[in-house]
């Protein structure tokens, strides 16, 4: 049911990250911005997570009332003094897909050994409430970049990174355990308290 909760915009269609945003933001009526036939474009040209957050949340509000939420994610290795971070979906280049970025990673990392290719997740989100206020959450997840990929579970750079939390390659987790201890779940809790 619905009827007396605020609605929630995100700015998103991806339905785990809905999934799971409508799990921890459970006072809002959560819909993807596709959902409603919201069609929006943003040039994720912000300097940082947050950023790039609050790029795509201002555009997505620019076409509804509602509050809106939008989340901005990527992967920091300290041997690469950051690197991806927010370039992580266009490492190897702009249509570049996820082995072709898992590959220029190990490349880049060619001779680090394991104990120096420290490295985490970092998620930043951006909601901007009804009446227009905005409140981050940011979470990170940390690890180190594996010498080969192991497993083929999750996205992106999964099969390479090495959970500290669960001593094991986020590839062969099952979702559920990925997304129990994920920087994305850290995000939205962060941004949970500070909406009390
Ligand atoms: P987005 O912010 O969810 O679009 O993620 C940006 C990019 O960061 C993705 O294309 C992935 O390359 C990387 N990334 C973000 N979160 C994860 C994750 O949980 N696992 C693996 N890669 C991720």
């Amino acid at each position: 049911m619905s009827i007396n909760k605020k609605r929630l915009v995100v700015a998103t269609g991806n339905a785990g990250k809905l999934r799971e945003i409508k799990e921890i933001l459970s006072e809002y009526e959560v819909l993807g911005a596709s959902e409603l036939g919201l069609v929006f474009d943003a040039e994720e040209n912000g300097n940082s997570f947050c950023a790039n957050a609050t790029i795509k949340a201002e555009a997505l509000r620019q076409l509804t009332s509602c509050a809106v939420l939008a989340d901005d994610s990527g992967l920091c290795v300290d041997a690469l003094m950051g690197a991806p971070g927010i370039f992580s979906a266009r490492y190897a280049g702009e249509n570049a897909s996820d082995q072709d970025n898992v590959d220029k990673l190990l490349t880049m990392l060619d001779g680090v050994p394991l104990e120096e290719r420290s490295a985490r997740f970092v998620c930043a989100i951006c909601l901007i409430t009804e009446d227009g206020k905005k409140i981050y959450g940011e979470g990170t997840c940390e690890g180190r970049i594996l010498l080969s990929p192991q497993g083929t579970g999750g996205f992106g750079y999964d099969p390479i990174f090495y959970s500290l939390d669960y001593q094991k390659s986020f590839g062969v987790l099952l979702p559920e355990q990925k997304n129990a201890i994920s920087h994305r779940r850290r995000a939205l809790e962060d941004l949970k308290k500070k909406m009390k």
